[in-house]
């Protein structure tokens, strides 16, 4: 019995933190972004599958949000002292692990196989998967033109407008076999949208093709959480986006945003008067994540939800 979780880096990196403390060992099959992946200073980076590996391990950086806790920064002090790039700071241990993934890499492991021996090393009992072993990249339409999305989202601090996104190579993209095995698996109980940036972390997933048809195929449920909380979002552009976009940005428009694609959607009680006439069926929770108990209490909710809604 499985549960499939689509994640982007923080915000779904929480619930998949909750969801695999409350599941039994070895049920979390948690599917990652790779649209914000990239090359940099001669290195692969995955900014997502990284978040979601360093969060379910308990070595994740509380304070930055990003990268690992207890890290040491001589590496990008040092490159700074001589002239190189720092915009896009890697600490010392994260800098290891893009070191070994990029040898990896080159040596002709998938990503799949990596991340599978890196999570084993970091004893996460989850399975971490990214959405493709094949190279999907993000860009994004701004006033400026069509820029790189780590570009957008580091260097420009998601300052310039949005007004479009693209995510190149998705169209020939192979979606993870594992993860489309698990959408076919008749024992899946449930697919779970994490609350993540519906346009930067969860659509890229869903740009692979047959991706969007399994999840309707799908004998299990599938539920969105909201990453929108009373309007906002609780970091990054997900409601700034959705605003330049031409979207109400609110927990009814992120609903509407995945429509037809969930059976169940799970907001904040504060959200309540914004998801009249979603079509999903709407279940109300406490959403914020500040606790480890948030996280877990968060899980449970979405799971009883999924209970309901088997197909
Ligand atoms: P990124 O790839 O690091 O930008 O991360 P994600 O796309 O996974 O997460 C960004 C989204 O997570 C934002 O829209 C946040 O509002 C949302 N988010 C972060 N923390 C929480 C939380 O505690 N609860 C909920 N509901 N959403 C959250």
């Amino acid at each position: 019995m499985t549960v499939v979780a689509l994640s982007g880096g923080v915000g779904g990196a929480k619930l998949a933190l909750g969801l695999s403390r409350v599941l039994p060992e070895g049920e979390l099959l948690v599917v990652c972004n790779t649209g914000d992946d990239f090359e940099h200073l001669g290195l692969c980076i995955s900014p997502d599958i990284d978040t979601v590996m360093y969060t379910l391990a308990g070595v994740a950086n509380p304070e930055l949000g990003w990268g690992r806790a207890d890290e040491t920064w001589s590496f990008m002090e040092t490159l700074g002292a001589i002239g190189g790039e720092t915009w896009f700071r890697l600490g010392d241990r994260d800098l290891a692990v893009h070191v070994e993934r990029t040898r990896r890499l080159r040596g002709g492991m998938t990503l799949s196989a990596i991340t599978a021996d890196l999570c084993a090393r970091l004893s996460i009992a989850a399975r971490v998967l990214p959405m493709s072993d094949d190279p999907v990249r993000t860009r994004v339409r701004t006033d400026q033109g069509w820029i790189d999305f780590q570009e957008y989202f580091v260097r420009r601090r998601c300052e310039p407008v949005v007004h479009e996104l693209a995510f190149h190579g998705a169209s020939t993209a192979r979606a993870q076999p594992d993860f489309m095995a698990a959408l076919r698996d008749p024992d899946t109980k449930a697919v779970v949208i994490c609350p993540s940036n519906p346009f930067i972390s969860i659509e890229p997933i869903l740009a692979i093709p047959g991706v969007r048809t399994a999840l309707a195929d799908c004998s299990a449920p599938v539920i969105a959480v909201s990453p929108i909380i009373g309007g906002r979002a609780i970091k990054g552009p997900t409601a700034k986006m959705m605003a330049e976009l031409g979207m109400t940005p609110s927990a009814g428009g992120v609903a509407r945003r995945y429509d037809a694609l969930i059976d169940g959607y799970v907001c904040d009680f504060a959200d309540m008067d914004q998801v009249a006439g979603v079509s999903a069926k709407v279940t109300l929770a406490q959403t914020l994540m500040s606790t480890l108990a948030d996280r877990e209490a968060l899980a449970r909710v979405v799971l009883s939800a999924a209970r309901m809604l088997r197909r």
